[in-house]
């Protein structure tokens, strides 16, 4: 049973946040993506720190995760890759003005390289590091990129170093993000850039949906918000410099999938939808002021 924080470096006391009622079978924890299945962990948060955090991060050793992120084979994610690039192209130009042909250029958690094909072409070299084995060949065959199939520990073993880091929806899926991001800040150059993406639990959007905000997911196990995510930078020796918004990309088709999901009651209401042929093809520009994206420089000693 946790009764600490998991932070160790803050050590508070913690209360359940949200409880589903039932229990988890781990193995059956899913790490797709997309994963369509919809039962909750349950979510804890630090009385100290305020970390929120699932009963999946305590539960589940390091290297299980890592595990099961080498067996990810994600097909409903390769179906929505046309929407991902519209995504990608549109955070690609939040970002962009950090770019030039002179940077070293790593994606941590590059998956099936659809980012990596926007970002390689505007720097001198691109890598991506990917767990997932055929996510990394997916990307290396279809887009020709360098992707390390390896974790980011093993990655600092080989003294390579970064001007421009990027980590787009990654760090809610580390069973230990305060190590991640040590190791993020030894491969980063002195006057490097972090920038990352993930769901802010202080937005409004996640305080009224509570425990059926639609992020809470198994395979993701922190729920941070700027607040926490500015601790456990600074324990890193890495400070928030700045926080943009961010908007999602999705087909209609996927979006009344998960709509059956969380509303089954009108399931054959959205069955019908999705049949219609002309909605298959509509995207639809999600932004519920949820989602930020941070940037992130290193602390001069
Ligand atoms: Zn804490």
């Amino acid at each position: 049973m946790m009764k600490n924080c998991l932070n160790s470096k803050c050590g508070g006391n913690i209360k359940l946040l949200y409880d589903y009622g039932s229990n988890y079978n781990f193995n059956d924890v899913s790490f797709d993506c997309t994963t369509n299945s919809y039962s909750k962990p349950k979510i804890y948060k630090c009385n100290k720190c305020e970390l929120k955090f699932s009963e999946l991060a305590a539960a589940l050793p390091n290297k299980q995760v890592e595990d099961k992120y080498n067996n990810v084979v994600d097909n409903i994610y390769i179906d929505e890759i046309p929407q991902r690039r519209k995504y990608f192209s549109n955070l690609y130009k939040k970002i962009c003005y950090n770019f030039n042909k002179d940077q070293s250029v790593l994606e941590v958690g590059s998956y099936y390289g659809v980012f990596g094909n926007i970002i390689e072409p505007n720097v001198k070299n691109y890598s991506g590091l990917e767990l997932s084995k055929h996510g990394a060949d997916y990307a290396k065959k279809n887009y020709n990129l360098q992707i390390f199939n390896e974790t980011i520990e093993e990655h600092t073993k080989r003294q390579l170093k970064y001007d421009i880091i990027i980590m787009a929806d990654v760090i809610e899926h580390f069973s230990n993000p305060f190590k991640m991001l040590e190791a993020i800040e030894k491969i980063l150059k002195p006057d490097g850039l972090l920038i990352f993406t993930t769901y802010n639990m202080d937005s409004l959007y996640a305080k009224i949906t509570g425990k059926n905000y639609h992020w809470i997911l198994p395979m993701h196990l922190f729920y941070f918000s700027n607040k926490t995510l500015k601790n456990i930078c600074l324990e890193s020796n890495l400070k928030i410099i700045k926080i943009k918004n961010d908007s999602r990309v999705v087909s209609f088709y996927y979006l009344l999938n998960k709509l059956k999901l969380i509303f089954p009651k009108l399931k054959y209401l959205f069955q019908y939808m999705s049949k219609i042929k002309f909605l298959q093809r509509v995207n639809i520009y999600v932004n519920l002021f949820d989602l930020n994206i941070y940037f992130v420089k290193k602390i001069r000693k």
